[in-house]
């Protein structure tokens, strides 16, 4: 059987019941339609535990390695992307216009959870080319849209994200590669972009990189910045990939986790510069990048809840098999499988119930992104409060999964050959990039309370309150409390003190949303009952901590 079942069942239930996406206007009289939503996930399903899953574990011990500048990727990983691709898989939720099936987010976000799952460092190429087209798509011109669009959408070229330098990670007001602008309209990139996400590979014949940079005469900081597209292949006048451009991989790195993955050193401009296209205007290259980053943030998050749920798979699976000790409730002498032990179901039942309030708060995410694609401004201003919690919070609590899952293997899971050890070194990277955790308190505190009074924040609490007299129990409503107490609190501070405590009001908020849509889920679902009431007794009470750092911590973070 394969190491990874999706649970499309619970994934379905979400969709169509929780959520209701079949009231977005995709399915109003078109082709998509309820059953599509089960056919659908079902075929992602079968490719995903059969064939993606199975290459996980060899994708780890193989890793990507660079030979001559070309960087050959894991055993099967090639096959499987052709795979992927002609089956139309990467074209999922973008603009038909451009070749795309037009699927809302949300649905798209349940598929993509199978490809995390099934195999991360697989998932990270579509992952990154999903945060080019969407940044192309919106600020691109009508002939670079031409020209790109429909061959990043299909899969037959794939888009890189170009943002970090060695002096500029979280601080990209330091970036310092150049363009300098051409007779001809087109710019000359020079310099060195690190960490870059299968910045090389054989999956395709062309990779489009989309890359920050400054032109000479740039103001400083942030604003200086400008967005420009670099073809690996200049396309000829036919489109297809013709002049090596003047760009190259000259590393990959020896990594903690996600080896398949290859986390390249990209050199731009050795030859006298690579040939660039300025994506909208001068200057405005971070607002574009961040039409990327939001979305890629949400995934990043989704991915969190992924590996989660296959570590949990993994752990449960061995907890099953594996005999230890008697049942403490029978002195009969017989051997028990450890699932038996109340601990180990503590175990599995925190693994699960975590992955399951991840999973709700992720979807529910992805459906307000559709709602806001529609024009509706409040699912907006919940897209942008969710965002930095659905990114920071899921990811944390995917280490803390993976670790458990690793736990629950006993010496097993600190050994390699099970692959328990396998999630948790993967899952590390997760609350790193895409914007360090802590950037996303940074966002949540500055951005999203402190820039409008907490006005958004406090009219999302206020409606899952009305929200949760459907549902709610009593600490539900008493986080949701203190949610609002802690938003003032935050308010009253100087922005010093709060960004001090900042971390600690997301995870209440994280800890908080997850209890409500727990509880949400259990009304459509009566089998989810026992996860929501576990989450109450056993995860939510970690809020009412979180509440009491926000109130009273700031202080005491002073020098190390
Ligand atoms: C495997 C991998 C893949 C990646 N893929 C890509 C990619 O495809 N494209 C790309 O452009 N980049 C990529 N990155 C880079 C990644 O986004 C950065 O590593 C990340 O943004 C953090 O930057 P940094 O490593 O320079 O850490 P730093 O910015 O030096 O941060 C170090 C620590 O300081 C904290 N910190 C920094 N500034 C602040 C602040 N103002 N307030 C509070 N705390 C702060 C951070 O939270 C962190 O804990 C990747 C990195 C890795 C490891």
């Amino acid at each position: 059987m394969s190491p990874y079942q999706p649970p499309v069942k619970d994934m379905i239930t979400l969709l169509k019941d929780v959520i209701d996406i079949t009231s977005l206007p995709q399915f109003d009289g078109g082709d998509l339609d309820a059953d599509m939503i089960d056919i659908i996930l079902g075929e992602a399903a079968r490719l995903a535990s059969e064939e993606l899953a199975p290459l996980n574990y060899s994708g780890d011990q193989d890793g990507a390695v660079l030979e001559d500048g070309d960087v050959r990727t894991a055993k099967g990983f090639k096959e499987f992307y052709t795979t992927y691709r002609q089956n139309g898989w990467n074209a999922v939720p973008f603009t038909p216009e451009y070749g795309g099936q037009g699927l809302p987010w949300s649905l798209a976000f349940a598929v993509q959870e199978m490809w995390q799952a099934a195999n991360m460092s697989f998932g990270l190429c579509p992952l990154l080319n999903q945060g080019a087209v969407d940044a192309l798509e919106a600020h691109g011109s009508d002939e670079q849209k031409a020209i790109y669009l429909e061959k990043m959408i299909s899969g037959e070229w794939t888009g890189t994200m170009n943002l970090t330098e060695p002096q500029a990670g979280s601080d990209l007001a330091q970036i310092k590669s150049k363009a300098e602008k051409q007779d001809d309209g087109t710019y000359k990139v020079s310099g060195q972009k690190i960490y870059i996400t299968y910045g090389e590979h054989d999956f395709t014949d062309n990779i489009i990189h989309f890359v920050l940079a400054r032109t000479p005469d740039a103001p400083e900081g942030v604003r200086g910045i400008s967005l420009f597209l670099v073809p690996k292949f200049i396309p000829d006048e036919n489109g297809n990939p013709a002049q090596r451009n003047d760009l190259k991989c000259t590393g990959i790195e020896h990594k903690l986790g996600i080896h398949a993955s290859p986390t390249c050193t990209m050199q731009f401009g050795d030859e006298g510069g690579a040939t660039g296209w300025l994506i909208g205007n001068e200057n405005e290259g971070l607002k574009y990048m961040f039409t990327m980053m939001n979305n890629a943030r949400l995934s990043v998050g989704l991915q969190g809840v992924a590996i989660s749920d296959r570590a949990y798979q993994h752990a449960l699976g061995y907890a099953q098999e594996r005999k230890q000790g008697t049942a403490i409730d029978q002195k009969t002498g017989e051997r028990v499988s450890i699932d038996r032990h109340m601990d180990v179901k503590r175990m599995l039942m925190t693994m699960r119930a975590l992955t399951e309030a991840g999973r709700a708060m992720a979807y529910h995410a992805a459906y307000y992104v559709d709602q806001a694609n529609e024009g509706d401004t409040k699912a907006q201003s919940y897209v942008d409060i969710l965002t930095p919690i659905v990114k920071s919070w899921c990811t944390d609590r995917s280490l803390e999964v993976t670790s458990l899952g690793v736990q629950i293997h006993g010496g097993m899971g600190f050994v390699e050959e099970t692959g328990a050890a396998q999630y948790y070194r993967d899952a590390r990277i997760l609350p790193i990039y895409e914007g360090t955790n802590g950037i996303q308190a940074l966002d949540l505190h500055g951005r999203k309370v402190l820039r409008d009074g907490g006005e958004s924040m406090m009219g999302f609490i206020k409606d899952l309150k009305a929200e949760a007299a459907h549902y709610g129990t009593d600490s539900y409503l008493k986080g949701l409390e203190e949610i609002e107490t802690a938003t003032a609190h935050l308010l009253s501070l100087d922005v010093k003190s709060g960004s001090a405590v900042n971390k600690s009001y997301l995870e209440l908020c994280g800890y908080v949303i997850g209890a409500g849509l727990l509880l949400k889920v259990a009304q459509h679902d009566e089998e989810k009952q026992n996860i929501a009431d576990f989450y109450i007794a056993h995860i939510l009470p970690f809020a009412a901590a979180h509440t009491q750092i926000v109130l009273r911590g700031a202080e005491s973070v002073s020098g190390v």
